[in-house]
C-alpha cells in the first residue's frame, strides 16, 4: 500500500516543474507556468527571500511585462540621456522614459506573484544534479543540510551566470580566471591554445592590463574544465588571482534554451542562458523574455516567436558591440557629431529592447553611420587577426 502511494506521489510529481533559482529570471517563469496550470516548485539556496540590493536600468518594456507589480521597485524615471566625448556632447530625450528600478524590491514581488499564482517556493535548497529517470527527471537537491531526491517532468534553470543546471545537463561550461600575466606575453596580443585532450574547444588568455589577464577555457564536463584549466595553470607556472563564477554572462552566441533528457526536458533562462544584452549588460528584461518564452514551450502555448525574436535582438546587441569595441576617440567624437536631430528623434522614440527596429531606423535616418560603424568592425577584425 505504501508502495503504491509512493509510487503515485512520484508519478503526479513528475509532472511537476522545478525552477532552480529563485531571482528574476526564475521566478518570472514560475509565475508564468504556474498560471498556466502546472504544478511549479521553486529551488532557490539563500535561506530566505532577501535579496542583494541592486539599483538596476531598464526600459519601459519592463512596465508592460510585469504590470501593476512593477510599481513598487520604481525609484525614478529618466527623461533624458546626456552623451560626453572629448569636449562635445549631445543629448537625447525618451519619449518612454526608462526606468529605476531597485532589486531588492522587484524580487519580493515577483515571489508573491509567483506564490499567487500557485508557484510553492523552498529556499535553503540547492540543486545539486539531475539524472534521467523512468518518469522524468530526478533531481538531487541539499535541502537545509539534508540530501533529497526531486522528481519532474521538466527542469528550468534560472541560477545565473555559474548555473550549475547547465553544466550537469550537458552546456558547454565555461571557466575563466584572472590571472598575473606572464611576462613574455605582449599586452596586446591574445593567445590561444588548441589541446584536444582537454576540450575540443580551445583555452585563451585576454590581457587586460600590463598585470593581469582573464584565462579561460571552454569545455564538456563542468568539473572536468574547472580541474583541466587549474592543471593548465599549474603546467605553465601562471598564477591564479581570482575565479570568476558570479560574472555578467557575455552573450557570444546563441545559447539553445531546451535539452531532451530521457522522458523529461531541461530549459535555461536569464544570466543561466546568457540572455544579457553585450552592449549595455542588461539582463532584466532580456531575462524575462527568457522566461516568458520558455514558459510557453512547457505550456506548449505561443508559436515560439518570443524566442525568436529575443535570438535577433542578443544578435544585434552583439552586432553593435562588436563594431563599438574597437572604436578610438575619432570615432567616438564622430559619433556624437552624427547625432543629428532625425537620429536623436528615432533614438528618443525606440527603445534599447527594440535594437533591430532601432539601428534600422538610425542608420536610414543618416546614412554616414554605415561607414563609421563598418569601420568599426573593420578595425575589431583588423586587431583580432593580428
Ligand atoms: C553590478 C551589476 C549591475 C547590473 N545592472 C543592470 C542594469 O542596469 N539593467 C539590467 O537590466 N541588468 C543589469 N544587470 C544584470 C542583471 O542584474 C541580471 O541579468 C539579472 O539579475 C539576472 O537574473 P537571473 O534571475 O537570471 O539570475 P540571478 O539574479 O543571478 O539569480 C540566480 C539565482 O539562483 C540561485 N542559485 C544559484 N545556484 C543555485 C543552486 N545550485 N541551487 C538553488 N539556487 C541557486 C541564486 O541564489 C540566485 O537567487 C546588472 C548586473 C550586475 C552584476
Amino acid at each position: 500500500m505504501q508502495t503504491n502511494q509512493g509510487q503515485n506521489r512520484r508519478e503526479r510529481n513528475s509532472e511537476e516543474v522545478i525552477v532552480v533559482g529563485g531571482s528574476a529570471a526564475g521566478l518570472y517563469a514560475a509565475a508564468k507556468v504556474a498560471q498556466g496550470g502546472k504544478r511549479v516548485r521553486v529551488l532557490e539556496s539563500m535561506r530566505s527571500l532577501e535579496p542583494v540590493p541592486r539599483t538596476l536600468i531598464v526600459t519601459d518594456h519592463f512596465r508592460n511585462q510585469l504590470g501593476a507589480s512593477a510599481h513598487e521597485s520604481v525609484l525614478n524615471e529618466i527623461r533624458r540621456f546626456e552623451l560626453f566625448t572629448d569636449g562635445r556632447s549631445a543629448q537625447v530625450a525618451l519619449t518612454k522614459p526608462d526606468l529605476i528600478i531597485e532589486r531588492a524590491k522587484l524580487i519580493p514581488a515577483l515571489a508573491r506573484e509567483a506564490r499567487q499564482s500557485g508557484a510553492e517556493m523552498s529556499f535553503d535548497t540547492r540543486f545539486l544534479g539531475l539524472s534521467p529517470n523512468a518518469n522524468g527527471i530526478q533531481v538531487q537537491v541539499d535541502s537545509s543540510g539534508r540530501q533529497e531526491e526531486l522528481h519532474a517532468k521538466s527542469v528550468v534553470g534560472a541560477d545565473g551566470a555559474a548555473s550549475r543546471v547547465a553544466r550537469t545537463a550537458g552546456w558547454a561550461p565555461l571557466v575563466q580566471a584572472i590571472v598575473r600575466l606572464p611576462k613574455d606575453c605582449p599586452v596586446d596580443t591574445t593567445r590561444v591554445w588548441f589541446v584536444p585532450d582537454d576540450t575540443p574547444y580551445f583555452y585563451w588568455l585576454i590581457p587586460e592590463s600590463p598585470e593581469r589577464g582573464a584565462l579561460g577555457v571552454i569545455g564538456e564536463d563542468g568539473r572536468d574544465t574547472a580541474r583541466c584549466l587549474e592543471r593548465f595553470l599549474e603546467k605553465r607556472g601562471i598564477e591564479p588571482l581570482e575565479w570568476q563564477g558570479a560574472r555578467i554572462p557575455v552573450y557570444k552566441r546563441w545559447v539553445p534554451v531546451k535539452r531532451r533528457l530521457g522522458k523529461g526536458n531541461v530549459y535555461l533562462v536569464g544570466d543561466a542562458a546568457a540572455q544579457v544584452k553585450v552592449s549595455t549588460v542588461g539582463g532584466i528584461v532580456t531575462g524575462f523574455r527568457g522566461a516568458q518564452a520558455v514558459a510557453e514551450s512547457i505550456l506548449r502555448s505561443g508559436r515560439g516567436r518570443e524566442l525568436l525574436a529575443l535570438r535577433r535582438e542578443l544578435s544585434t546587441h552583439w552586432l553593435l558591440r562588436r563594431t563599438m569595441h574597437h572604436f578610438q576617440q575619432k570615432d567616438y567624437s564622430r559619433l556624437v557629431d552624427l547625432l543629428n536631430a532625425a537620429t536623436r528623434e528615432t533614438l528618443s522614440e525606440i527603445t534599447r529592447d527594440e535594437s533591430t527596429r532601432l539601428l534600422w531606423n538610425v542608420l536610414r535616418r543618416q546614412p554616414q553611420l554605415v561607414l563609421l560603424g563598418l569601420r568599426g568592425l573593420l578595425l575589431g577584425w583588423n586587431s583580432e587577426r593580428r
